[in-house]
């Protein structure tokens, strides 16, 4: 059975403790792995790495810290099946998913190859007369990541390649859910060559993370995980004086106007809410469909849930795979119970496919009905393959019910109509919009722009902000006397 280590100073090491967590196979139950719970005192020796390894990473110049990122790009290419088939093991999601998680995360890293110009200061000359202003960046020293298990290989990629190319050293503590992605990521990265210490690994959970939070040599720290835990994470990050980014949980509403095509529709929106098992930030949960639609449009969904294949994302005959353990099976469940006992009408119960998938979590995608935006399915982030369906009389109405939301982190509208598009784009709280498309992830080169409560901090994650978020700024007037 593989136990799998932390990386500290370009060496893997054993952690001394005797608390190992099981690492299953959500398809199976099969122990893929076990995960070491290590202790503050692995933190530390991370940290004391990620500080020397600073002293030299920061000089060396940018373009040859990118040129580590181009062999790195060209490894994870190479063995892009083999990661995929790694994230549907230790995650759940089907094949072709996973492999879109792969070539995202390779994207941001292919963004950090071009370092040298996404560094660059500004200059401007005669600020006033014979002086001159221009502002530089510097990287900030040791940085920090802590990320969740719902996009093990591509969530450590939004942050390690822009944390290390702009010039940084890294602590990374994966999900000890599936930390499986994360531990090749970095064996593929130490094939690059890449000094000792510039990445450390340290495994584990709620003690690693406050360790990380309260350490005096941590400069940044960079969240995605759950509302509650981001929250968390921000406060206590920032009490201790770093710069913080904490990408948190969701509720997205998607609204389907009358003069969509249903037929186009359907494919997406079920695609948003059921892909990946719902275990997406930006799965669409909450659907606002006009009136004169709504009783087609639930029929046409009903349709479409009855011809979801289930079962082991490995076979490519699969769509909806597993949640990831049996507790947040059992979580959503009791969502669905909350559901039924608040007055919504179940349309499809998931729970039904249960007993024809034994041995895994899976559960079936379950549609509520006639939901009101009082009820806990309306307000809480499910985290699985829940979609609940709510009538209204037009967009106006639609977007200010979303707009109740404590979360804002995605939403899309389904319309033909520029206007509407316009009206929604311009009034609807939430960061990334999507106009008929299920899931607006930004590529590498935006930020991922979460709002209100699936948010904490300033400067988003990828794109500049990324940048601006890993890196300080001078800036140097200058006069010549002579
Ligand atoms: P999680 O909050 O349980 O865990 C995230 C990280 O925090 C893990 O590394 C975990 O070990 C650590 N952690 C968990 N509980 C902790 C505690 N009490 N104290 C300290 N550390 C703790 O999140 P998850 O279940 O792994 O991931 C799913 C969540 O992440 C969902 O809410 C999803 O919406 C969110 N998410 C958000 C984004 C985004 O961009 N906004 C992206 C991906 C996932």
């Amino acid at each position: 059975m593989q136990v799998l280590q932390n990386l500290i100073n370009g060496k893997f090491v054993d952690v001394m403790t005797s608390e190992k967590l099981d690492v299953p196979n959500p398809a199976t139950g099969e122990r893929l792995a076990q995960v070491p719970v290590s202790t503050a005192r692995d933190v530390d020796e991370a940290v004391v790495a990620a500080e020397g390894a600073f002293l030299t990473w920061s000089r060396i110049p940018v373009v040859e810290r990118a040129s580590y990122m181009f062999r790195f790009r060209d490894l994870l290419e190479s063995h892009k099946e083999e990661l995929a088939e790694l994230v549907t093991k230790e995650n759940g999601k089907n094949l072709d998913d996973a492999r879109g998680e792969v070539r995202r995360g390779l994207e941001v890293v292919e963004f950090a190859c071009g370092m040298p110009t996404l560094m660059m200061g500004q200059v401007l000359t005669s600020i006033s007369r014979g002086i001159d202003e221009e502002m530089v960046r510097y990287p900030i020293g040791v940085v920090a990541g802590i990320v969740p298990f719902n996009f093990p290989f591509m969530v450590p990629l939004w942050l390690l390649p822009i944390a290390i190319t702009t010039g940084n050293t890294m602590v990374l503590k994966p999900s000890e859910r599936a930390p499986l992605s994360a531990q090749r990521i970095v064996e593929l990265l130490l094939e690059t060559g890449i000094p000792d210490g510039v990445v450390n690994v340290v495994h584990g959970t709620k003690e690693v993370v406050n360790r990380i939070l309260e350490h005096p040599s941590i400069r940044a720290v960079s969240f995605v995980g759950s509302a509650p835990v981001a929250k968390y994470v921000y406060e206590t990050a920032a009490a201790h004086g770093k710069r913080v980014q904490a990408l948190a949980g969701a509720k997205n509403y998607h609204i389907v106007l009358k003069d969509a095509p249903l037929d186009k529709v359907i494919p997406v929106l079920m695609s948003s809410a059921f892909g990946n098992a719902g275990e997406r930030c930006l799965a669409g949960s909450v659907v606002l469909v006009e009136n004169e639609i709504a009783d087609d449009f639930v029929g046409a969904l009903q349709m479409a849930i009855d011809k979801l294949t289930i079962g082991n994302g490995l076979d490519p005959k699969n769509e909806l795979g597993p949640v990831i353990r049996e507790e947040h099976r059992q979580r959503i469940i009791g969502f669905i119970e909350q559901g039924v006992s608040e007055g919504a009408v179940l349309v499809k119960d998931g729970r039904e496919a249960m007993k024809d998938h034994p041995g895994g979590y899976f559960l079936g995608a379950t549609l509520f009905d006639r939901v009101n935006p009082d009820m806990t399915i309306v307000k809480e982030e499910i985290f699985g393959p829940v979609l609940s369906l709510m009538r209204v009389n037009n967009l106006e109405e639609a977007i200010s019910i979303a707009n109740r939301s404590k979360y804002g982190n995605t939403s899309t509208l389904y319309s033909e109509s520029g206007h509407s598009a316009r009206v929604f784009r311009e009034t609807i709280q939430a960061g990334m919009l999507g106009i008929n498309i299920g899931v607006p992830a930004p590529m590498a080169f935006f930020p991922f722009t979460g709002w209100k409560g699936s948010f904490y901090g300033d400067l988003h994650a990828t794109g500049k902000d990324g940048v601006e978020f890993y890196t300080d700024k001078k800036v140097v007037v200058t006069r010549w006397l002579s």
